[in-house]
């Protein structure tokens, strides 16, 4: 901890009372006014709504500023019970990813088996592939039994990572399917 004998405490004192005598001395010019500095700010006119941030469980919530249809700003929601206006490092950067990022992903990718290329795809092409490749290597690794003969009904080839933008019904639905599916390695991005 820095600690001042008194000395350097009066002088850092007189410094500062210094400053803020010259800043009180200053032309009313030079000082910008309050209402400028407001009239600057670009959410003046957004239109404010509130929603949750996508990524954990905590759920923080989360205000959207948007200026005709276009995400201006987001900040902690003070009002939320939750978070009561504070953000983690995650939920504070989702403006970054909001939909005014170029570098967002809006249609799925594909590359071909020893390809270079991403190619954009349809959804029902990426649906269909994700689908046939769940059949195929459920139906050649399930294992009904383990080695010692114990029922499992499992499959250790496929894992499950996700996802922190569900909501409960969503994951219960999702957590029915992957348990009938037989999968075991089941995990949630938000916990890595
Ligand atoms: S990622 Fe951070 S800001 Fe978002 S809900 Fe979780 S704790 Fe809150």
């Amino acid at each position: 901890m820095t600690t001042f004998n008194r000395r350097e405490f009066i002088q850092i004192s007189g410094g500062a009372l210094a400053g803020i005598a010259f800043i009180g001395c200053m032309p009313p010019k030079a000082i910008q006014p309050v209402e400028e500095k407001v009239s600057g700010l670009r959410i003046l006119h957004a239109k404010q709504t509130t929603t949750i941030c996508p990524y954990c469980s905590v759920s923080c919530g989360i205000i959207v500023h948007t200026v005709k249809g276009k995400v201006v700003n987001t900040e902690g929601d003070p009002d939320h019970p939750i978070n009561e206006g504070t953000l983690c490092p995650k939920g504070m950067s989702v403006y970054q990813i909001s939909h005014n990022n170029p570098n967002r992903l809006t249609k799925p990718l594909h590359r071909e088996p020893y390809g270079s290329e991403w190619k954009e795809v349809s959804w029902d092409f990426a649906l269909d592939k994700i689908a046939r490749r769940i059949k195929e290597t459920r139906d050649n690794t399930f294992e009904t039994a383990n080695k010692d003969g114990k029922t499992v009904n499992r499959t250790l080839a496929i894992a499950s990572l996700g996802s922190a933008a569900m909501d409960n019904e969503e994951c219960y639905l999702y957590q029915k399917m992957l348990r009938s599916l037989g999968l075991i390695y089941i995990e949630h991005q938000a916990r890595i």
